[in-house]
């Protein structure tokens, strides 16, 4: 469990922040007060400075950094809500957290800035600190980077139930039905479209999900519509999704049952020389690490990507025992692949071929509702089976 946690401590230790200029730019007052269960951070500051608010972990805590603007603000805040305290040193605000928090709100106008914490889970803080970008940061106070939250109608087939406030956000599922639009994927012995099972099946397997209550599901597409595979992992990837899912339905000669791939061994290599040129950032697919040194960033790159294929793995586990009870499976049901879709460096992610349609039998099955509903159950079961798990770990790794 060391890697994504211990990234995120690591990073900021490596992360130097350029030194505040002198006298012009400041921040010259600083406000913490309950609201709600959470907290309002208020500060004043010269329209158009630079700011961003990071979570860490061990101990929790947000730093809320200026970089460009002098600290003139009070040397410390008293505790509001999930804030045990504030601290001023080096030009930074840190809070430090009783409980978790997560951004809630955002608010930049006219020298004034309002930052609303609300609680969140432990899991949840820990994978905020984990991905290493911002919770938020100028500039981009709205929405997209805010955890929770989406962007409004850009995304294809968007669909987030937010959970009850008061427990901050349920961990996000992303199922991500294949194909779609123009590309009908597989298309079956009788005419059968992969498009449209694997689409049925994820609607399925989400309704069923979100009735258990454990976890917030989102779709990337939930309509017959062209996603390009980018798309798809970057939709879950914006919503700092914990678990992501792809379904299939497969075709070869002769052969029939369920399989369940993760991301292959090469993937690694590529990784590994990706992390040693020095724009990792947009070479890793937008992942983005604090400022240091590229050895570092591919020690930290390397350590969240062992903790996702662990994650990746336990999860393909789970779901070979469960669809196993109640499905034909494909012999060495467990199978690697350079996929696309699995290609999130922090998101465990599977692609479930949920059977082959160019076997007659599979086929036949997989266009009955009854049979996919049984499909959704056992994928459901393994999804609640990982969560757990997840849940658990990082519970204590957060503590
Ligand atoms: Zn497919």
């Amino acid at each position: 469990m060391l890697g994504r946690r211990a990234l995120a401590s690591l990073a900021l230790a490596f992360a130097a922040l350029p030194p505040p200029r002198p006298a012009e730019a400041a921040v010259t007052d600083a406000t913490l007060e309950p609201a709600g269960d959470g907290a309002r951070l208020t500060l004043a500051l010269p329209a158009g400075t630079r700011w961003r608010l990071v979570a860490a972990t061990r101990p929790n805590r947000l730093v809320l950094a200026t970089p460009g603007a002098a600290w003139r603000g009070p040397a410390s805040l008293g505790s509001a809500g999930p804030v045990r305290r504030g601290v001023a040193e080096r030009g930074q605000m840190r809070l430090d957290l009783l409980r978790p928090a997560a951004v809630k709100r955002v608010e930049e106008s006219r020298g004034r800035l309002v930052i609303e914490l609300e609680p969140t889970t432990a899991g949840g803080f820990a994978r905020l600190a984990a991905a290493g970008r911002p919770l938020a940061e100028s500039g981009t106070a709205t929405a997209s980077n805010l955890g929770r939250s989406q962007p409004g109608g850009a995304q294809p087939g968007a669909s987030t139930p937010r959970s009850p406030a008061r427990a901050g956000p349920l961990p996000l599922v992303v199922l991500d039905p294949g194909h779609g639009g123009r590309d009908p994927g597989t298309i079956g012995t009788r005419g059968t479209q992969e498009k449209r099972i694997v689409l049925a099946a994820a609607e399925e397997l989400k309704k069923l999900l979100e009735a258990g209550g454990r976890c917030r599901v989102a779709l990337t597409r939930s309509n017959d519509r062209f996603v390009p595979l980018g798309d798809r992992v970057e939709f879950a990837r914006r919503r700092q999704a914990t678990l992501f899912v792809s379904l299939h339905a497969d075709s070869a000669p002769g052969a029939r049952g369920a399989s369940v791939y993760t991301l292959g061994d090469s993937s690694d290599a590529l990784a590994g020389a990706l992390a040693r040129r020095e724009n990792l950032a947009d070479r890793a697919g937008g992942l983005r690490l604090p400022s240091v040194p590229p050895e570092v960033q591919a020690i930290l790159l390397s350590l969240m990507r062992a903790e996702t294929r662990a994650g990746s793995a336990r999860m393909a586990g789970l779901v070979v025992e469960e669809l196993g009870e109640d499905v034909p499976l494909l012999p060495n049901t467990h199978r690697q692949a350079g996929f696309v879709v699995l290609k999130a460096p922090e998101i465990p992610s599977v692609l479930v071929e949920m059977g082959f349609l160019s076997h007659p039998a599979d086929e036949a099955a997989l266009r009955r509702p009854d049979h996919r509903a049984k499909v959704a159950r056992a994928l459901g079961r393994a999804i609640h089976g990982w969560l757990a798990r997840a849940g658990t770990a990082e519970a204590l790794a957060a503590g």
